[in-house]
């Protein structure tokens, strides 16, 4: 077997990279002899014109700096301020700019310069995200004829938004020449489909097949999952060593944690929790949300705002409601390491997933993966997540819907240990039979 080429915006650092998409494709890359391309996140004067090898760690990494400008421009610009708005249902939020399209194909077409040398006829290439959407059209401009498989990590959008950007019909070319193209959920997938016939001109073959001329792709949903036994053990192992005055009697926690992205509905969670307060004085004291989200993007307007709402939020709510022994809402805008939330989420009762829109939401299956099954918490997961066509198990929530956001967080208080412990096994079988290794072994096994 040929090896297996990954290619993704950030490369995995560390002499030991962790996380689940690592850890999932570590053992084939290992295997293989295969290699992970991606940018180093250093930033530098000239262009890069030759890959630098990574030392260390269980398999080849190369890497490449971006320029100031590339960085503003292409992962900025046009990944993070047109792509990603777009992808999450916010074309309010895009910024349109030719010099952000411009750079991000411009990268694009280096990084294919930078890697087509050192590709052989029989590896297979495995792009991630959106960062990277025009790579295969620009490794066969080159003339490479190698299978190449895209995933992308966040929803698609259908039609209708896909009309906002005015270069709409050549995201689906860029796709159509990947001869794989997974996608999270099967909404994605239709909205995908959707996009490709009427904004790319294509033909709907069936079963997920798409003609664009000259190409033909496949389009196909694979939800990821964790390592689900690696991250109960970890909870297992790190609740004890939360610190002690987390866990009160009579107290219930209820946790929130999610980078402070507008797509996570974190304004939307602290209302609906006002709201309950506000319904239900008999919880006063007894339940606390913690909040826990580390910034991200700052710098970018629509984070900024993001910020101060949620603030604003914390802080109307506290101020409304605390007493001099508690506050309903512990807002904490700080990374926290992933072992400390595997013993968080062990030690939580209710977990709040609640994004607007959201590829799959790895929070809410790491959530579930930490529970005792002998005394589980509850999840309350958004109907917008990815992860929702698969947690079914879960109370499935509107966002939108304060009042009933509100009711489902009373209803996960109030659930009786049985129906605690059925939710959960059910939840937690779906996690064990399609963790990440199922994930990345069924995707590689549809590329071929
Ligand atoms: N995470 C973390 N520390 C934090 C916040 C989040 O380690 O302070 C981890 C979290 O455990 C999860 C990931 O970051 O593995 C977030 O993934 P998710 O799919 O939920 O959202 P994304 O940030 O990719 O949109």
């Amino acid at each position: 077997m040929g090896r297996l080429i990954c290619l993704s915006n950030r490369i995995p650092t560390g002499a030991n990279p962790s996380g689940g998409l690592v850890v999932a494709l570590g053992d084939v890359l290992s295997e293989t002899g295969g290699i992970w391309i991606g940018t180093s996140g250093e930033i530098a004067e000239k262009p890069d014109t030759c890959l630098r090898e990574i030392e260390g760690g269980p398999f080849k990494r190369f890497c490449f700096d971006l320029t100031e400008e590339e960085q503003e421009n292409y992962y900025a610009g046009y990944s993070n301020s047109v792509l990603w708005p777009l992808f999450h249902g916010r074309t309010d939020l895009m910024e349109i700019h030719q010099d952000y399209l411009n750079t991000y194909k411009q990268v694009n077409r280096r990084i294919a310069k930078l890697i087509a040398p050192m590709i052989q006829p029989d590896d297979r290439i495995w792009v991630h995200d959106f960062h990277l959407l025009p790579l295969a059209y620009e490794l066969r401009v080159l003339g490479l004829q190698n299978p190449i498989g895209f995933f992308l990590h966040t929803p698609f959008p259908g039609p209708i938004s896909m009309q906002a950007l005015p270069n709409g019909r050549e995201i689906c070319q860029w796709l159509s020449n990947y001869d794989l193209v997974g996608l999270q959920a099967e909404r994605d997938v239709r909205a995908c489909l959707a996009s490709m016939v009427e904004i790319g001109e294509g033909s709907d073959l069936g079963n997920g097949f798409i003609h664009l001329s000259p190409r033909q792709c496949r389009i196909a949903a694979f939800p990821i999952g964790i390592d689900t036994a690696e991250f109960t053990e970890l909870a297992e192992r790190e609740i004890a060593k939360l610190p002690s005055g987390i866990l009160k009697p009579n107290r219930n926690l209820m946790i929130g944690v999610d980078r402070l992205d507008y797509s996570k509905g974190v304004p939307h969670r602290f209302r609906a929790f006002g709201e309950f307060l506000e319904r239900h004085e008999e919880w006063h004291r007894h339940v606390s949300l913690l909040q826990i989200s580390p910034p991200t993007r700052e710098g970018v307007q629509a984070y900024d705002d993001i910020r101060e709402e949620t603030e604003h939020l914390s802080g109307r709510i506290n101020g409304q409601y605390a007493d001099i022994q508690w506050a309903p809402i512990r807002f904490i805008n700080r990374p926290i390491p992933r072992e400390v939330l595997a013993g968080l989420y062990r030690a939580a009762q209710v977990a709040l997933v609640t994004p607007l829109m959201d590829g799959m939401n790895l929070v809410a299956k790491e959530f579930v993966a930490a529970q005792n099954p002998d005394d589980p918490g509850v999840l309350i997961l958004s109907q917008f997540a990815g992860a929702a066509e698969q947690m079914t198990e879960a109370l499935l929530v509107n966002p939108h819907d304060t009042e009933q956001m509100a009711t489902s967080m009373l209803t996960a208080l109030m659930m009786s240990r049985g129906e605690r412990r059925e939710r959960h096994r059910a939840l937690l079988d779906g996690l064990t039979r399609q963790d990440v290794h199922w994930w990345s072994n069924a995707f590689l096994t549809a590329l071929g």
